[in-house]
């Protein structure tokens, strides 16, 4: 397959955070295409380089070496991320954080396919729309979390350990809506998890370890 069909690649992308006798080479040269329908998961333990690679691919962070394009998006509001926790605004209810890049985009309701209360439908939160961050579980507000991301219909959705501060059976409801909001806008949806379980849910797995991105046959 052409590399256009990627909505991102990285080519030999690296990242190295500091300089000299401190420098800490989070991504070796990492060669990685993400295209539409793809399922991934990235795994590793803790300090492996997952939430770097993971930035690269969002254009967070910048390559040191190496490079990072998007030939297959418009943009970067074709992306869409879901962090481990904590991403709510607080003082805004569960229909308005869910709303919110919508809002901030300038995107009126008549123009979008999925509204505010469909997204919270899929990912089984619509009885939640009146409600705050602090009155919601983690578990929930991780699928609030990930309705945002629905709303906002990215054709990329990056999710770095959204279940990582979540037992499992509250994990493996967040990672449903993952899948179904990947499934109801035809997203690409890459997800980084140091737990295998999580990481078998996905189509395909590439392992990291110490920095480096272990190729389809060499991650277990
Ligand atoms: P993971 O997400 O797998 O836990 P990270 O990508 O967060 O791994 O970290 C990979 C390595 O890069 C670790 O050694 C970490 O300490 C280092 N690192 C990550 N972010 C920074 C930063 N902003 N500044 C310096 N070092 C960092
Ligand atoms: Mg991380």
């Amino acid at each position: 397959m052409p590399a256009t069909d990627a909505l991102v690649l990285c080519e030999n992308a690296a990242l190295t955070f500091g300089r000299g006798t401190t420098a800490v080479v989070a991504v070796h040269g990492a060669d990685l295409s993400v295209r539409a329908g793809d399922r991934l998961a990235i795994v590793g333990p803790s300090g492996s380089g997952k939430s770097s690679l993971l930035h690269l691919l969002a254009g967070l962070e910048r390559p040191t070496s190496g490079a990072v394009s998007w030939p297959g998006l418009g943009g970067s509001a074709d992306i869409g991320l879901v962090f481990q926790a904590d991403s709510l605004v607080p003082a805004l209810d569960v229909a308005e954080n869910t709303a919110l890049p919508l809002v901030l985009a300038g995107r009126p309701e008549a123009r979008r396919r999925l509204s505010v209360t469909e997204a919270l439908g899929l990912v089984g939160a619509a009885d939640l729309a009146d409600r705050l961050p602090e009155e919601i579980s983690g578990g929930q507000a991780q699928r609030v979390a990930v309705a945002r991301v629905l709303a906002q219909e990215p054709r990329l959705i990056l999710a770095d350990e959204p279940t990582g501060r979540l037992d499992h059976a509250t994990g493996a409801r967040v990672l449903d809506a993952l899948l179904v909001a990947a499934d109801r806008t035809g997203a690409a949806l890459v997800v980084t998890t140091h737990d295998p379980a999580v990481a078998a849910r996905l189509t395909v797995r590439r392992a990291m370890r110490d920095g480096r991105l272990l190729a389809p046959e060499d991650t277990p």
